[in-house]
C-alpha cells in the first residue's frame, strides 16, 4: 500500500506525515489491519527495538476532585464507586512504588486528583519523591498533579522528579465539550512549564469519548508540536456514574489504528499504551506491542488492570523484552534534551483522501467501525494497592 510505504519512510526519517495521511490510517479497513500494524511496527523497532518500558501508577490522592472532566471517575459529581482517600504518606507511597519497581517498572507515576497542587502539596510530593528515590535506586519519577502554578515545576525538579505528566486528552476544538472547569490552553501551559523547568514532558490523549477522526488527528498533531518525550494513549474506560458511561464506541481494531497513527505522527517518542487497554483491546493487546514501546504495569488509578504477571508473560510471549533500568528509553538524538519537533505542520484539510482514494470527511468518525459492544463486565474498580490494606498488583 503506497500510503504505508510513505508513512514508514517518513517515520524512519522522523518526518511529519500530512494530516491526510494520518486520517487515512484511521480510515483503513480491517482487511488491511495487519499491514498497518506491520508498517508502524517498523517505525517502532527503528527507534525502540523490541523493548517495552514498564511504568507503575501510584494514586497519591483519590477521588473528590472539584474539576468536571467528563471521562474521569474522580470528577465532581461522579457516583462511581471508586476508592476515595486523601494524600498517602511518603512511606506509604514509597511502599507502593517499590512493588512496581520489583515487578519491573523503571518509572513510577505519582498521581493526585485535583485541579492542581498547593505549595503545601508540592512539599508533600517532594518528600514522597525523595523517599522513593532513596529506596529505589535509579527509578524515574513522574509527577501528575494537575495544573501547575509558577515555580512549582522547578520545585518538583529540585526534589528529584524526572518528568511531569499532563495530558491534552482531546482536540482543542472539542475540549470544552468534555471539561468546563479549565481550558485546553491551561493544559498546554502546564506542559510548557514542565518543559521549561527541565522536566521530561509526558502528555497524551484519551480516545473513545465520541470524538471524530479529525479530532484524534488534531490532538496527536498538537502533541507532536508540543514535543513531549512520552505520549500516553488512553482508551476511555466508561465508568458507571460518569457522563461518558455509555460511550462504548471502540473496537480492538480501531484502537490499533489509533496507536498506529500516533506512532507514525510521533515516531521517536515513547508512545505508551495506557488506561483501557484490557477493556478495549482485550485479546488483541499483544499486537499493540508492535506499535507502542511502553505500557503501565498492573493497575490504574481507579480501575484494576490485568495481573502484573500476565503483563510480563504477554510481553515475553509476543517476543518483546522489558526495558532494563540501565537502558535509555529515548533514541540518542532525543535523550540529550530533545531535538525539538521535526518537520512542518501540514495545513488543516476539510476533506482528506482515504487509502483507496475515497473521500473521508473530516469531522466524522470515518473509521466506520461498528460500535463496540458495551463491556461493563471488564471494568473493575480498583480495590487493592494504594489506599487499601491489600497488596498492590505489580
Ligand atoms: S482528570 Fe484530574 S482534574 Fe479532571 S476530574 Fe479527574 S482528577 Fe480531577
Amino acid at each position: 500500500m503506497d500510503l504505508l510505504n510513505t508513512l514508514v519512510e517518513k517515520g524512519l526519517r522522523r518526518e511529519l506525515p500530512t494530516r491526510e495521511e494520518a486520517l487515512a490510517v484511521l480510515a483503513t479497513s480491517d482487511d488491511d489491519l495487519l499491514e498497518v500494524v506491520a508498517a508502524a511496527g517498523k517505525v517502532r523497532r527503528q527507534w525502540f527495538g523490541r523493548r517495552v518500558k514498564l511504568n507503575y501508577l501510584v494514586n497519591l490522592k483519590s477521588g473528590l476532585c472539584p474539576e468536571d472532566c467528563s471521562y474521569c471517575s474522580q470528577r465532581l459529581g461522579s457516583t462511581a464507586d471508586i476508592l476515595k482517600y486523601t494524600w498517602l504518606k511518603p512511606d506509604e507511597a514509597s511502599k507502593a512504588a517499590a512493588a512496581g519497581v520489583a515487578g519491573g517498572a523503571k518509572r513510577v507515576c505519582l498521581v493526585a486528583s485535583g485541579r492542581g497542587p498547593t505549595d503545601r502539596d508540592v512539599d508533600r510530593v517532594s518528600q514522597t519523591i525523595e523517599a522513593i528515590k532513596e529506596q529505589n535506586e535509579g527509578v524515574e519519577v513522574c509527577a501528575c498533579l494537575g495544573l501547575l502554578s509558577e515555580g512549582q515545576a522547578e520545585r518538583l525538579r529540585a526534589a528529584g522528579a524526572d518528568a511531569y505528566n499532563h495530558n491534552l486528552n482531546t482536540s482543542e476544538g472539542t475540549y470544552g465539550d468534555i471539561t468546563t472547569t479549565h481550558t485546553y490552553a491551561d493544559r498546554v501551559d502546564t506542559v510548557r512549564q514542565a518543559q521549561s523547568a527541565g522536566l521530561s514532558a509526558c502528555s497524551g490523549l484519551i480516545a473513545g469519548m465520541g470524538e471524530s477522526d479529525a479530532d484524534l488527528v488534531d490532538v496527536v498533531f498538537s502533541l507532536r508540536a508540543l514535543d513531549p518525550d512520552s505520549v500516553p494513549v488512553n482508551f476511555l474506560i466508561p465508568f458507571e456514574g460518569t457522563p461518558l458511561a455509555k460511550e462504548w464506541n471502540l473496537t480492538p481494531q480501531r484502537c490499533l489504528r489509533i496507536l498506529a497513527m500516533t506512532r507514525f505522527v510521533c515516531p521517536d517518542v515513547e508512545v505508551r499504551l495506557a488506561g483501557g487497554r484490557e477493556v478495549h483491546l482485550r485479546s488483541m493487546q499483544p499486537l499493540a506491542l508492535h506499535l507502542v514501546n511502553s505500557i503501565f504495569l498492573g493497575d490504574y488509578l481507579t480501575s484494576e488492570g490485568q495481573e502484573g504477571r500476565a503483563d510480563l508473560e504477554m510481553i515475553a510471549d509476543a517476543g518483546f523484552e522489558v526495558e532494563g533500568a540501565d537502558t535509555t528509553t529515548l533514541p540518542e538524538h532525543r535523550a540529550g534534551g530533545g531535538c525539538g519537533p521535526c518537520g512542518e505542520s501540514a495545513p488543516a484539510a476539510d476533506d482528506a483522501l482515504g487509502p483507496e482514494g475515497r473521500t473521508v470527511a473530516a469531522g466524522t468518525a470515518s473509521g466506520a467501525d461498528p460500535a463496540s459492544a458495551s463491556r461493563t463486565d471488564l471494568v473493575a474498580v480498583r480495590r487493592r494497592g494504594a489506599g487499601t490494606d491489600l497488596a498492590p498488583n505489580a
